[in-house]
């Protein structure tokens, strides 16, 4: 972290109240891209004043907000929706600068969070109530789904686009106000999207937008006035903001790390299972949370490894711009910490099939980069198996059967998600009733639902009954208040008390 003097490169700024603020902070970090070292723009820590200030900001633009008519704030979402598709190019250049990903990847982070803002413009009856007429005799119950108040998105820094289009959509859609908290890597193309929707038409107030790390996140996560919390990240830092989310009384949802098992069975179709397999772990530079880190085989699959290891050989590595197959790590730390997981499992005893760390880049010599990778012989209590890499690194362990693959896989902590290749349609029907991760994938590499449905990582990877978009997050930004009225139309109770709790 630097602190400058300097105007120069842009300070990223505050939103709040619907104005564009240059915090006051002393503490600014830079903003690099990770194929050249290029300083983009310098991004502030926001001071304690600022957080309240957009807390406040979201408190007060609630109370209008919240009667905003629901078509009425549909409509802003399918104005986003337009623009967004308008700005798809600049806003896919602007995440490849600050985060690396190929630019073919950076339009897919920016439409799978586009899918999300389509969907808010539709909720409409997703908030709907429930009505039982006669629960007792002239009694009549019903139910309304109520905005919380001020909710926060914390994000991380490898889906830029799509992570914040997970949240502050459907929070604002639901009639709450929002304070965004993006990556402090790259906030660029939030901001972007952010800008967007102040232009289709969300009132000043209803979202804001502050920047840091570990001080504003606890600012957040005690405020008396933030009211439900949604987290992307590792887990680490997601379990430390729901206990104390959790402690002030607050909603919290928090979506983890991860570690996804790719089960290929021999009677798999072996040149479409190894492509599937090499596009999931390596693409985004296994820079996902539901990248297929381990790759699982069983039986006679084994003998595809050197097929696997020379497919993903032949991945080309380079900057983003350039759409290669694979580009750099976020960051410099990033690339250190992957570069010591290998030399770990190397250590430990596993077998480097494919070594990629030396992998060089014409005319990017200070780039982030490594190749693919891929380790077999690994055991359980190799760390490149218990950690989570994040980086092009496939890792392989061999088992016998498909109960032993099942196994292997429940006895894992995480639960975000996995995927089995075979053409068994009996296997994989056992696959998925006996695996107890929350997304499956058959002969599906990287199952992330479409917002029809909800993000359903689950044991480690999640904690939190409610996962962002779809159905669940309305319930999770919503709450349920339940109405029992009657209204008297004769003279039946007038002069009796009734003293028993019954209704008849
Ligand atoms: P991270 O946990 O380092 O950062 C996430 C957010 O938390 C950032 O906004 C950051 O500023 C903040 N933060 C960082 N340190 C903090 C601290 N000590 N206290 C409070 N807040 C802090 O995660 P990352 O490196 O940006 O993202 C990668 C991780 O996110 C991976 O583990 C990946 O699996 C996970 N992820 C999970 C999902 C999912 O849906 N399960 C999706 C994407 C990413």
């Amino acid at each position: 972290m630097n602190t400058h003097t300097i105007d120069h490169p842009p300070r990223v700024p505050l939103l709040i109240q619907g104005e564009w603020v240059e915090s006051r902070t002393s503490t600014w970090r830079d903003v690099v891209n990770p194929a050249t070292q290029e300083v983009l723009a310098r991004v502030p820590f926001a001071t304690a004043d600022e957080v309240a200030a957009a807390v406040a900001s979201a408190q007060a633009a609630f109370k209008s907000w919240r009667k905003t008519p629901i078509g009425t704030r549909s409509r802003i979402f399918l104005k986003l929706q337009q623009l967004i598709r308008e700005q798809m190019d600049d806003l896919a250049a602007t995440l490849t600068a600050e985060q690396g990903k190929t630019l073919a990847d950076a339009q897919g982070d920016v439409f799978r969070g586009l899918e999300v803002v389509e969907h808010a413009a539709n909720v409409g009856t997703l908030q709907m109530g429930e009505f039982a007429q006669n629960v007792a005799g002239g009694v009549d119950t019903y139910t309304v789904q109520q905005p919380l108040g001020v909710c926060v998105g914390i994000t991380p820094f490898n889906f830029p686009a799509m992570i914040p289009l997970w949240m502050f959509p459907m929070a604002i859609a639901c009639g709450n106000t929002f304070v965004l908290k993006p990556s402090e890597q790259n906030p660029l193309v939030t901001m972007k999207l952010v800008r967007l929707a102040l232009q289709a038409g969300v009132p000043p107030g209803v979202l804001n937008v502050v920047h840091g790390g570990e001080d504003v996140v606890n600012a957040l996560c005690d405020h008396p006035q933030v009211r439900a919390i949604s987290f992307v990240g590792s887990t680490a830092v997601g379990t430390h903001v729901y206990r104390r989310a959790s402690l002030a009384g607050k909603r919290a949802q928090c979506m983890m790390g991860a570690k996804n098992h790719a089960v290929v069975l021999p009677d798999a179709h072996k040149e479409q299972a190894l492509n599937q397999l090499l596009g999931a772990a390596f693409g985004a530079a296994g820079q996902r949370c539901m990248a297929a880190s381990v790759a699982v085989l069983v039986g006679d699959a084994r003998a595809w490894l050197p097929e696997l290891a020379a497919k993903a050989q032949a991945l080309r590595v380079g900057a983003g711009r350039d759409n290669p197959d694979v580009g750099p790590l976020v960051s410099c730390a990033a690339k250190e910490r992957v570069l010591g997981l290998i030399e770990r499992g190397v250590q430990d005893g596993a077998r480097l099939v494919l070594d990629g760390r030396g992998v060089m880049v014409p005319c990017y010599p200070r780039g982030n980069f490594v190749g693919p990778t891929i380790l077999a012989g690994v055991t359980p209590d190799m760390a490149v198996y218990e950690q989570e890499i994040f980086g092009p690194v496939l890792v392989i362990v061999e088992v016998d059967t498909l109960d032993e693959a099942i196994a292997l896989v429940n006895a894992n902590p995480h639960g975000n998600g996995t995927a089995l290749f075979t053409q068994s349609g009996a296997a994989a029907r056992r696959f998925q009733e006996d695996i107890d991760v929350g997304q499956v994938g058959i002969n599906v590499p990287i199952p992330v639902p479409v917002p029809l449905f909800s993000f359903t990582g689950s044991r480690g990877s999640k904690l939190g009954d409610l996962g962002p978009y779809g159905k669940q997050v309305v319930q999770f930004y919503t709450q349920t208040q339940t109405i029992t009225q009657r209204w008297f139309d004769d003279a039946a109770s007038i002069g009796k008390v009734h003293t028993t709790i019954s209704l008849k």
